[in-house]
């Protein structure tokens, strides 16, 4: 059983179609909106391929819940969880600085983080969880090197991370973000925030009695999508394969473990 979020579109559409052309089990492509969500499976219908749907919209506690009683309902467990839903401003963007920062990491961590709550105590012994995170959550990303070494701590806890993640909203807020050592970027931001978390879970899921769960985080490269107002290079093909690759690790797999992946599969230096 696998699911996917923000599946009906971009970079989660082709990992969708990816999984249901490589593995024999249900698939769940998800979307926070039912109309896009179905129109997204009917297309892959007329490829002969059969993807489950469900709504799942991250921000929505109640939407969030709801998908994790069904699952554990109907099927029991999780196999492999895809954390690809994400917004990004455009660059132009109006909006102050304090909200962008707030909507951005609500979304890119915070519901990733609410997803993972209530999906990994269903993951079964072998499954595969990947976030999506970016080139933009490599930890140089951030320019202050106290921070950079809050975020790298082995010992940082996730509740830690998420007061971090807080402190930059309330940073951005106030206006004086950059001389605590933050990047004039919310997304940047979020998407460290993701690389920090999976380091963490990565860490913590060792001691679970279930074996060989792994979690990794990815960067799908600079594709063409929405997000990039298709200005990326690479095909949502192209972008859904390092993803995939990560979703579909073989059991007892060694490498990649709690890595941080570039779109050519190969394993880079947080
Ligand atoms: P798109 O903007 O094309 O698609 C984003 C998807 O996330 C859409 O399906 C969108 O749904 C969904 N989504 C957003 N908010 C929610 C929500 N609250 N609940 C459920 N779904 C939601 O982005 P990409 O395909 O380009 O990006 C996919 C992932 O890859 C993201 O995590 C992104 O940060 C990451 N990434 C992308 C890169 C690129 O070059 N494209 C580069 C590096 C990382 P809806 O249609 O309803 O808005």
């Amino acid at each position: 059983m696998f699911q996917v979020t923000g599946g009906n579109k971009g970079i989660g559409y082709g990992i969708v179609k990816n999984l249901c052309e490589q593995y024999s089990g249900t698939v769940y492509l998800t979307a926070r909106d039912e109309g896009r969500g179905k129109a997204a499976v009917q297309s892959l219908n007329k490829l002969g391929l059969k993807p489950e749907f469900h709504q799942l919209d991250v921000d929505s506690d109640e939407s969030v819940k709801k998908f994790a009683a069904f699952i554990k309902e109907k099927h029991g467990g999780l196999d492999v969880l895809v954390n690809n839903a994400a917004i990004a401003f455009k660059n132009d963007a109006t909006d102050p600085f304090g909200h962008q920062a707030e909507v951005t990491l609500k979304t890119n961590y915070f519901s990733l983080l609410r997803v993972c709550n209530a999906l990994m105590p269903l993951l079964r012994p072998h499954a595969r969880v990947v976030h999506l995170s970016s080139s933009a959550g490599h930890l140089l990303r951030i320019p202050g090197e106290d921070l950079r070494k809050k975020f790298s701590d082995p010992n940082l806890t996730v509740d830690e991370l998420s007061k971090l993640m807080n402190k930059f909203i309330e940073d951005a807020k106030r206006g004086d973000y950059l001389n605590h050592g933050w990047p004039n970027s919310c997304y940047v931001v979020s998407k460290v925030g993701v690389s920090a978390l999976t380091m963490i879970q990565a860490r913590e899921i060792k001691d679970d009695p279930r074996e060989d769960i792994v979690i990794n985080c990815v960067h799908p490269g600079y594709v063409d999508t929405d997000m990039t107002s298709h200005k990326g290079p690479l095909t949502i093909e192209q972008g859904a394969d390092a993803p995939t690759y990560l979703a579909l690790l073989p059991e007892n797999c060694t490498s990649p473990k709690g890595d941080y992946i570039w779109h050519n599969r190969k394993i880079v230096d947080w």
